[in-house]
């Protein structure tokens, strides 16, 4: 089923994104995950493609086994920087001979040990251009496509160049809209009238990172430059030393991110689960009343 029609007909969405296997991380250890993870009921589960520069393989297969054997909706990213036209075609077809419905179409970022010039090697210089081109053409034109927003502005650029930018891959074909983790609610609000502004009118959904590892998120924060709120702050300081207490108050947070946001009327939340099923399963304990 189309992402887009499950926005239309729900109140709120629940989702959640894994990365695929890699050599810390096996199949088959992804596969029990998953298995977990779709017990919780999500509205669909995104799977990322060559996250960080490193490999772009697995990402259909996993997308693939969660829609036909564990009859849940996914959703795959694609990334475009340094690819040809044809090479996007193949990951394409693949989606559809896989049934697979919806796309997360992205420009990406130079991966490790490539420099700037990646940019101008491949067909697409910005996720907009893949937008256009997945819209013209007829064998994949009906996907539904969503795109990435950054309710603290992209780290390339300033705030108000970045939501034209936003506006032009809006109306290039967007269905809907995931944004990158934050941890300030308000801030997320703030962009919203913002985008309202310039009439970015799809549904907008949020990504929710839960702290549960103070030095994983430290670094994770220095490379999206997102913003801490005095709150989680204190949270990282007092508990961050404590695996087992940084990860419940970690929990906490984003659950009382979550419901806040859907008071807000946020229209969905896409819980950035690092392939841990037990956060996730306690964060959908915590907001169980409001699904
Ligand atoms: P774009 O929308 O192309 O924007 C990139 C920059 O270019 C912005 O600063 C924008 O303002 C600017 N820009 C856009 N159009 C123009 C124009 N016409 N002229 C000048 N400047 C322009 N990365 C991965 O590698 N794999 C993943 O699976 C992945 N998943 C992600 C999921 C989410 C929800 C998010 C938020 C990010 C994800 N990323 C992933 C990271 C993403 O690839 C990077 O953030 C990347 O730097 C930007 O991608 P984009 O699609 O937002 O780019």
């Amino acid at each position: 089923m189309k992402i887009k029609d499950i926005l239309e007909k729900k109140e709120h969405t629940v989702s959640f994104e894994i990365f695929p296997p890699n050599k810390n991380f096996s199949e088959e250890k992804l596969k029990n995950v998953t298995a977990e993870l779709v017990q919780y009921k999500p509205d669909f589960i995104s799977v990322t493609y060559g996250a960080g520069g490193k490999t772009k393989s697995g990402t259909i297969e996993m997308a693939s086994h969660i829609k036909n054997n564990l009859k849940t909706e996914v959703m795959t990213h694609l990334t475009c920087v340094g690819s040809k036209k044809s090479e996007i075609n193949n990951f394409l077809k693949e989606v559809k001979e896989n049934n697979i419905d919806n796309i997360l179409a992205l420009r990406g970022d130079v991966p490790v040990g490539e420099t700037e010039e990646i940019y101008d090697r491949g067909d697409y210089k910005y996720a907009s251009e893949l937008i256009s081109d997945l819209r013209q053409n007829e064998k994949f034109s009906s996907l539904s496509i969503g795109a990435a927003f950054y309710p603290e502005t992209h780290y390339q650029n300033n705030d108000l160049v970045d939501l034209f930018h936003l506006k032009n891959k809006v109306d290039s074909g967007v269905d809907f809209l995931v944004s990158q983790m934050f941890f300030d609610n308000e801030l997320f609000v703030k962009f919203r009238e913002n985008a309202e502004k310039l009439d970015i009118n799809v549904p907008l959904i949020a990504g929710i990172m839960p702290v549960t590892n103070a030095k994983q998120i430290k670094r994770i924060i220095e490379l999206s430059k997102c913003s801490v709120p005095k709150k989680l702050e204190k949270l990282i300081e007092k508990y961050g030393d404590n695996p087992d207490s940084m990860r419940k108050a970690g929990i906490m947070y984003a659950s009382e991110q979550i419901i806040e946001l859907f008071a807000y009327g946020i229209k969905g939340v896409h819980i950035y689960t690092m392939n841990k099923a037990e956060n996730a399963k306690e964060i959908i304990k915590n907001i169980a009343f409001l699904r």
